[in-house]
C-alpha cells in the first residue's frame, strides 16, 4: 500500500487516492500541492481529481455497500477500534504534519488527532448499541419494534481547520452504521486526509468501504454531491458553500447534515473571576490563530468591567508569541494561506471604517522567520455595536470584538442578534444568572465559566440558525445522519388483523 507512489516533481512526495482499496492518481494525472504556512514549503502533492475519479470512487463504495452493510455492527466497530489504536500509535506523528500542513501549534494538533481517537473509541461502543427499541402494538399477539438501518454510499466534505478531528466524526459514525464513503478533504490538508484514511486500510477495512478523493471543491464536492448513488451529504465548512449544498441537495431528495459557521459570543459579569476569564477568553479567541468554528469572535462585557477586561485582554494578546507551530516558544501560529490572511485584515480595514477602536494588532505580522509564512497579529477591537459587519459576520482568523452591555438581559439579547448560533459561554459566580442565560441562549452548545471551545465527542455538536440545519455530530445523535429507521411488526395471531380498524 501506501498513499504516495514515490516522489513527484522536485523530490516531493506525491500521494494519491484510495479508491476500491487501491492507490491511484487523478484519471487526468493532474496535481496540487500542500503547503506550509508558516514556511512556504510544499508537503507533497495530491491528485487534482475530476469529476471522472469521483465516478468510479462512488462506483467502488456502491460496489461494497451491500457486503458492508451486511457484516455485524460490533464487527464493523471492531475494525473502528483498531483505526483509534493506530492513531494512538502516530499520534504525535500527524500532529506534526498537522502543525506543518495547516499551522495550529503543536499542542492543539495533538489534541485535535486526540479528538479523532476519543471519536474512534465511542463509535466502537456504538456498534455494540445501535439501539432501536421495542413497543407494545395495539393488536394481540403483534410485535413491534424498530431499529437503525444504513443508507447507503454517503459523502463527507470537511473544511481544513480541524483535519482530523471533523472527519472522524463522520467517517466512523457512518462506517459504524453499515454505510460506505466517500471523503472529500479541504484542499488545504490533502495529506492528513490521506494518512488518516491509509489506518482504516491498515486496520483491516474491506475495499471500496472508505474511497478518498482529493481535489477542488467546485470540481470533486459538486460532483460528488450531485451523484445519484450517494443518498447523503455530510458537510462541514462555511455558510456561503453548505447552502448552496443543501439546495442541490433539496432539488435532488437527499438528506444532507450541515455544519456551518459561527460567530461565537461570551458574556463577563461583574462578578466574573477576570484573571481565569482573560485565560480562557484568549485561549477561545486565538487558538487555532481564531481558526475554530466555535473561537470567541465577541466579548460582551459588562459595562462595570469592561475598562480592566479590556486592559487585561490587551496586555495578554500583546505578549503572545507568533512563529511555526512546531516550536515550543510559539502561543500562535500563522492563519492558513495569504488568501485567509488578506481576507481577515480586509474585515480590520471594515471595522476601522465603522467606527470600532482598535486596540491591539491589525495588521500582517513580520520579521524575521514570519516573513516567509502568513502571519496575523492577534487582533482586539472595542466600542465596537452589535450592528456592525465585524460583530455580525465571521472573521475566522484572530480577531475579536469587545461590546459592551448594561445587565444580563441586554447581553443574552446581543449574544442571540447573531444570525449563527453554534456556542455562546457565561462567565460569572452567580447561578442564577448562569441558568438564565443557559434558558436564554439559543445556541448549541453553551458553556459556564469556560471559552466558546471545548466540545467532548459523547455529547451532541452543532448550532441553531444559520450554523446548522438540525442535524448534530458528536454524541449518539450523529447515528441519526448516517442511519434510517426502520419500523418492524410481525403477526403471529395467524389471522388477519387490521390496525386502527378491529378495535375488539
Ligand atoms: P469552505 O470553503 O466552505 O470549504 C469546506 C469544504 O467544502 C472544503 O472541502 C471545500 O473544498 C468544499 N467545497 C467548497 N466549495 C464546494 C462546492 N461548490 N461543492 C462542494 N464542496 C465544496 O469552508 P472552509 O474555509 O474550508 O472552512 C471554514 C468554515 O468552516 C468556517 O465558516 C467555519 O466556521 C466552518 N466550520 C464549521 C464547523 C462546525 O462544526 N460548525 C467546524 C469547522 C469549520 P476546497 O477545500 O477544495 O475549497
Amino acid at each position: 500500500m501506501k498513499g504516495y507512489d514515490a516522489t513527484g516533481g522536485g523530490g516531493r512526495e506525491a500521494f494519491l487516492n484510495y479508491i476500491g482499496g487501491q492507490w491511484i492518481g487523478a484519471r487526468s494525472g493532474k496535481t496540487a500541492a500542500s503547503i506550509n504556512p508558516a514556511t512556504g514549503d510544499v508537503l507533497g502533492v495530491v491528485p487534482a481529481s475530476g469529476p471522472e475519479d469521483v465516478e468510479a470512487a462512488v462506483q467502488a463504495a456502491a460496489g461494497a455497500y451491500q457486503s458492508w452493510r451486511k457484516v455485524p455492527a460490533p464487527r464493523r466497530a471492531e475494525i473502528l477500534f483498531r483505526v483509534a489504536e493506530r492513531l494512538v500509535g502516530r499520534k504525535e506523528e500527524l500532529a506534526r504534519l498537522m502543525t506543518q500542513e495547516m499551522g495550529k501549534i503543536l499542542t492543539e494538533a495533538r489534541g485535535d488527532v486526540q479528538e479523532a481517537i476519543d471519536m474512534g473509541y465511542f463509535i466502537a461502543g456504538e456498534g455494540r448499541r445501535l439501539h432501536g427499541y421495542t413497543a407494545p402494538s395495539e393488536m394481540p399477539n403483534k410485535a413491534a419494534y424498530c431499529r437503525r438501518a444504513p443508507l447507503g454510499v454517503v459523502g463527507i466534505i470537511t473544511p481544513w481547520n480541524f483535519p482530523m478531528a471533523i472527519p472522524s466524526w463522520k467517517i466512523f459514525p457512518a462506517l459504524v452504521c453499515g454505510n460506505t464513503v466517500v471523503f472529500k478533504p479541504a484542499s488545504y490538508t490533502p495529506l492528513l486526509a490521506l494518512k488518516f484514511v491509509e489506518l482504516f486500510e491498515e486496520a483491516g477495512l474491506p475495499p471500496g468501504v472508505l474511497n478518498i478523493v482529493t481535489g477542488v471543491g467546485s470540481t470533486v464536492g459538486d460532483a460528488l454531491v450531485a451523484h445519484p448513488s450517494v443518498r447523503v451529504v455530510s458537510f462541514t465548512g462555511s455558510t456561503e458553500t453548505g447552502l448552496r449544498l443543501a439546495e442541490a441537495c433539496g432539488r435532488l431528495g437527499k438528506r444532507i447534515s450541515l455544519e456551518m459557521g459561527g460567530k461565537n459570543a461570551a458574556i463577563v459579569l461583574p462578578d466574573a473571576d477576570l484573571s481565569f476569564a482573560t485565560d480562557a477568553l484568549i485561549w477561545s479567541a486565538f487558538g487555532t490563530s481564531g481558526q475554530r468554528c466555535t473561537a470567541c469572535s465577541r466579548i460582551i462585557v459588562h459595562e462595570a468591567v469592561r475598562s480592566e477586561l479590556t486592559q487585561r485582554l490587551a496586555a495578554r494578546t500583546r505578549a503572545l508569541r507568533l512563529g511555526d507551530g512546531l516550536l515550543p516558544e510559539t502561543d500562535v501560529g500563522p492563519v492558513v494561506s495569504d488568501v485567509q490572511l488578506e481576507r481577515i485584515h480586509e474585515y480590520v480595514e471594515i471595522g476601522q471604517k465603522e467606527g470600532a477602536r482598535l486596540v491591539t494588532g491589525g495588521g500582517r505580522a513580520r520579521g524575521g522567520a514570519l516573513d516567509k509564512g502568513s502571519f496575523y497579529t492577534p487582533t482586539i477591537f472595542d466600542q465596537v455595536r452589535p450592528e456592525m459587519r465585524i460583530a455580525r459576520e465571521e472573521i475566522f482568523g484572530p480577531v475579536v470584538v469587545l461590546m459592551e452591555a448594561r445587565s444580563l438581559d441586554e447581553a443574552v439579547a446581543i449574544v442571540n442578534e447573531s444570525s449563527y448560533g453554534l456556542s455562546a459561554s457565561i462567565f460569572t459566580r452567580d447561578i442564577g444568572a448562569a441558568m438564565r442565560a443557559i434558558d436564554d441562549i439559543d445556541t448549541g452548545i453553551v458553556y459556564v465559566n469556560h471559552g466558546t471551545i471545548g466540545a467532548e465527542v459523547h455529547l451532541p455538536f452543532g448550532g441553531t440558525k444559520q450554523t446548522g440545519n438540525g442535524h448534530r455530530e458528536g454524541g449518539v445523535q450523529v447515528l441519526d445522519v448516517f442511519s434510517e429507521w426502520k419500523a418492524v411488526y410481525i403477526d403471529y395471531s395467524g389471522r388477519l388483523q387490521r390496525a386502527q380498524i378491529d378495535r375488539d
